[in-house]
């Protein structure tokens, strides 16, 4: 019994390095997401055995096109890579919580499980606005587990919005003006 207790624990402590391991590697995504000039998110997937078989980060504006969220670029690479559109033995990680569309591309893609570091409570899709992982209507419901890594992804995607906006502030003060330069 106690055996079997100190194993589950290692299982759980494995688990927990091996997620953390993904996000990190997701938050890398999302940082070179930012330095394009792309709202910082960023998404990796592994598989069964835990191995990374797909990275990606949202692109929207250097594709132009509205679907280039992170999510949809990384499950149609791991998608590819597996020869398989299934993914129901693989973990998608992605440092914000899925939008409405790409949990609908978690269920459609059936991927095992989900994790997301930082909530999303104006847009999120699959739990904080529209619960679409969890809608008993679907035919596929992946395990979610949220919130690793979640302060440095919620700083990452603060400090752009907050750059943005200064940025936007600065051209309309100076559209027209000479005082620049
Ligand atoms: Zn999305």
């Amino acid at each position: 019994m106690t055996n079997e207790t100190n194993e589950n624990a290692a299982a759980a402590a494995r688990r927990a390095e091996a997620d953390e391991r993904a996000m990190r590697r997701a938050l890398e995504e999302a940082r070179l997401a930012a330095e394009e000039g792309e709202v910082p998110v960023g998404a990796v997937v592994t598989d069964g055995t835990g191995k990374r078989i797909a990275s990606a980060r949202n692109q929207t504006r250097t594709l132009c096109d509205p679907t280039a969220h992170a999510e949809i670029l990384a499950i149609g690479a791991a998608a590819g890579v597996k020869g398989d559109w299934r993914l129901d033995d693989c973990t998608l990680y992605v440092t914000l919580e899925p939008c409405a569309m790409c949990a609908g591309a978690c269920v459609t893609a059936r991927v095992g499980r989900v994790v997301w570091a930082a909530d999303d409570p104006l847009r999120g899709g699959a739990r904080s606005r529209f619960r679409i992982l969890e809608t008993a209507e679907l035919n596929h419901h992946p395990e979610i587990e949220t919130g690793v890594l979640a302060e440095e992804a919620s700083r990452m995607l603060k400090d752009f919005f907050k750059t943005r906006r200064a940025e936007n502030r600065a051209a309309r003060n100076g559209g027209g003006g000479d005082e620049a330069d």
